[in-house]
């Protein structure tokens, strides 16, 4: 009888052993993750960021081991919600230290907006102009979309609001012209920070790209930034490809988030650009405009 119990005991060590070194592997995972998947699909990330997110997740679980009594499925969550951090702070930095820091080096410090037409860049560049405004550094805007009708008006219906000053030219003008007039207005003045917005649509991609470019040769910006809005969905990825790679993005702001339950736009902008969201659009005023956070972001995803 003694024996008999010994191998019982045995056995029971075996599985208890085999439990506690429970290895996982592609087919426990694929039970899992179409939950999460769909999560991710519902909050507005790209399917093609999605696809990737998942990649990743598989490559950091399968084979490693999984503790007796560690659910996989919270295991998974802790891995996602762990990527998504990793890829919403990439090269992150903090706009008002870096402001700071660049005007003790040089001024006028040169911020370009880029994004498509109806987003809100016109809308953004005003409250950043409003909130640069309150922390005491004086502003101008250049109207650097010269192609689409009313853009230049609409730029100056900011600046009389705001009290700053819009350089501009005729429509149709040259935009880096407009920008480097801006900035030598600037270095004459004495003035902090030059606001250059560009167009968002032109004739062909092409010619888009190619007067982006120009402007950035001409204007050699400081900082460049990437507006679009949090309800673009999968365009968005296409878009921040775009941009990104005609001009070189430093960070983007997601405009209408008050609009939109969801955010995930936050998650194919940042993947796509290897760069960080600074600021999100809360409404219209010119208050409305907040620090982003990956992990408010995050929490409004999964609960
Ligand atoms: P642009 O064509 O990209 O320059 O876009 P505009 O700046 O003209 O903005 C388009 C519309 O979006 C305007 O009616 C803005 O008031 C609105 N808008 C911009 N940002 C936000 C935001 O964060 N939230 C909401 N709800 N509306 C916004």
């Amino acid at each position: 009888i003694a024996k008999k119990e010994k191998i019982g005991l045995k056995e029971k060590l075996a599985t208890l052993i085999l439990e506690r070194e429970i290895i996982i592997d592609e087919g426990k995972l694929e039970k899992v993750l179409p939950e999460l998947e769909m999560i991710l699909l519902e909050s507005d990330v790209a399917f093609e960021v999605v696809d990737e997110i998942s990649k990743r997740l598989k490559e950091r679980l399968v084979g490693r081991r999984k503790g007796i009594g560690e659910s996989l499925s919270s295991l998974v969550l802790k891995e996602l919600k762990e990527i998504l951090r990793e890829i919403l702070s990439k090269n992150y930095f903090d706009f008002d230290e870096f402001v700071e820091k660049k005007l003790e080096e040089k001024k006028p410090l040169h911020i370009i907006f880029v994004g498509v037409n109806g987003t809100g860049k016109t809308t953004t560049i005003a409250k950043l102009a409003y909130r640069l405004l309150k922390s005491g550094k004086s502003v101008v805007l250049a109207a650097g979309d010269t192609f689409r009708a009313g853009a230049i008006e609409q730029l100056e219906e900011h600046g009389k609001k705001l009290g700053v000053r819009v350089i501009k030219h005729k429509p149709g003008a040259d935009p880096a012209a407009v920008i480097y007039d801006a900035i030598k207005h600037a270095e004459s003045k004495g003035i902090d920070v030059v606001l250059s917005d560009t167009a968002g649509r032109m004739h062909t991609k092409k010619n888009l790209i190619d007067q982006l470019e120009k402007i950035k040769r001409v204007t050699n910006p400081d900082l460049t930034i990437f507006v679009d809005e949090s309800l673009a969905g999968n365009d968005a990825v296409e878009r921040a490809r775009m941009f990104n790679e005609a001009i070189g993005i430093d960070g983007s702001i997601l405009t209408k988030i008050d609009a939109d339950p969801k955010g995930g736009c936050a998650i194919s902008i940042s993947y796509v650009t290897e760069k960080p969201i600074l600021f999100v659009g809360t409404g219209q005023n010119y208050e409305d405009l907040v620090k982003f956070d990956p992990d408010w972001l995050i929490k409004r995803i999964f609960e």
